[in-house]
């Protein structure tokens, strides 16, 4: 295993804990497993069987971990593994999203079930092991919410303060609690996301805190494990498509690095194709690919899915890479979608937050360019919670409209439950 800089090459030792190289690169992690895929996929089958005895026994975290299982192909070796546990989500199928997106084969993976109710724990497990394994005093993230989240509850976890910078007033409530909750100190800086994450960025290489954010490599290594998880959940059969929204793009990234090491070792025969999706208010990775990546834009973010409101990704090249390997496609979708998309999935009974239901807008609008045809298999990811954001939900269910319901106050009387039993 090696750590190298993405764009001049330069090597770095694995203990290493910063995000990037002097040359202003973005570091990728190499990895050489020794086994071969056959035995790994054992290994790897024989864990996740192992897993639900595992969960609730006493230190049973990483044997019970939808992440570590994979720990060959993430951060091998010894010291401390830092598990909640992560993983293990569920494939949802349901009629009604499936008829609403236009595929029949279309599986919802539904990351919003990890412990802080997001995707998130997947990196946060791998990054905040590998800083305490190697000296971290402190660590730190910039965040729309469940960066910050997440990340409390894994300091908390590993004993190590927490600083946390968010954009003053534009951050879910729930998000926010968390990271109180957990002990965070939290910042509310007056400006966007892409303020925090410069500021943070700053005061990692001045004040040497370690910096958490999906820069930092190990953080990809973590959320590699959706895709893996989700290719071992289907018997190693891969789908057509995987959808994906897309924010600083530390997930197209890892989804795209994941593929292609599990077709190079031999996991899987072919690549699925990545569909990632933007907020059309946040879209310069979209934009980007229009120009088929020949520019980079950074632009001022706005859009009603917070998780997604992203100016400047970080993880631009790496997500390039990702989409040229898998022959991927990049799209936008506006927040009326963003939300109609929401209120089937809610309705449903599955429900996520708003940024979450990008990845199923996206899939409605490609199929309906002819990009993805209706026959093809889909997967599309639900990144985090419905809990995350209620604050969306009620605001969404208070407008008139088919299939809004809000809650409606009664005198606490028989006869007025009564109308509205008949009524329903
Ligand atoms: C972080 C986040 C995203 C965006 O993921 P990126 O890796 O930044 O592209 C999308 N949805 C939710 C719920 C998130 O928390
Ligand atoms: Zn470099």
């Amino acid at each position: 295993m090696l750590v190298r800089c993405g764009a001049c090459g330069h090597r770095f030792p694995v203990e290493y804990r910063g995000s990037a190289c002097p040359c202003g690169g973005l570091l990728d992690v190499r990895h050489c497993p020794e086994r071969t895929a056959a035995a790994l996929r054992t290994v790897f089958d024989r864990r996740a069987g192992a897993a639900s005895l595992a969960r609730g026994r006493v230190g049973g975290e990483v044997a019970a971990s939808g992440v570590w299982r994979f720990r060959e192909l993430l951060l091998p070796g010894d010291g401390a593994t830092l598990a909640h546990p992560e993983g293990d989500t569920p494939i949802y199928r349901r009629e009604a999203v499936s008829r609403f997106a236009g595929v029949a084969d279309l599986g919802l993976k539904h990351e919003g079930q990890n412990p802080t109710g997001s995707f998130k724990d997947r990196g946060m497990t791998v990054a905040v092991s590998h800083a305490a394994r190697h000296g971290a005093t402190a660590v730190a993230c910039a965040s729309t919410g469940n960066t910050s989240a997440s990340m409390a509850a894994y300091a908390a976890r590993a004993g190590l303060p927490a600083l946390v910078l968010v954009p003053a007033g534009r951050v879910a409530a729930g998000k926010l609690a968390q990271a109180v909750a957990y002990g965070a100190r939290t910042l509310m800086v007056r400006g966007d996301f892409d303020d925090c994450l410069r500021l943070c960025r700053e005061a990692a290489d001045e004040l040497g805190v370690t910096l958490l954010n999906s820069i930092n490599p190990w953080r990809i290594e973590g959320q590699k494990t959706i895709v893996l998880e989700m290719l071992q959940q289907r018997g190693w059969q891969p789908p057509d498509w995987i959808a994906v929204p897309a924010g600083n793009l530390g997930n197209t990234s890892a989804f795209g690095k994941a593929l292609v090491e599990a077709r190079d070792l031999g996991l899987i025969d072919r690549l699925p194709r990545i569909a990632a999706i933007q907020a059309a208010g946040a879209s310069p990775f979209e934009r980007s690919y229009r120009t088929d990546f020949r520019k980079r834009y950074s632009v001022r973010a706005e859009t009603v899915a917070t998780a997604i409101r992203i100016g400047d990704p970080a993880s631009h090249d790496r997500a390039v890479r990702s989409i040229r390997d898998t022959r991927g496609v990049v799209a936008r979708v506006t927040d009326i979608e963003i939300l109609a998309a929401k209120a089937i999935i809610d309705a449903a009974g599955i429900g996520c937050e708003p940024a979450s239901a990008a990845s199923v807008a996206g899939v409605r609008k490609l199929v309906r360019a002819g990009t993805i045809r209706p026959g093809e298999s889909v997967v599309a990811v639900l990144t985090g919670h419905v809990l995350k954001d209620a604050e969306i939900v009620m605001k969404y269910h208070s407008t008139k409209g088919r299939g809004r319901h809000s809650p409606t106050e009664i005198p606490a009387e028989l006869r007025a439950v009564a109308r509205f039993v008949r009524a329903s």
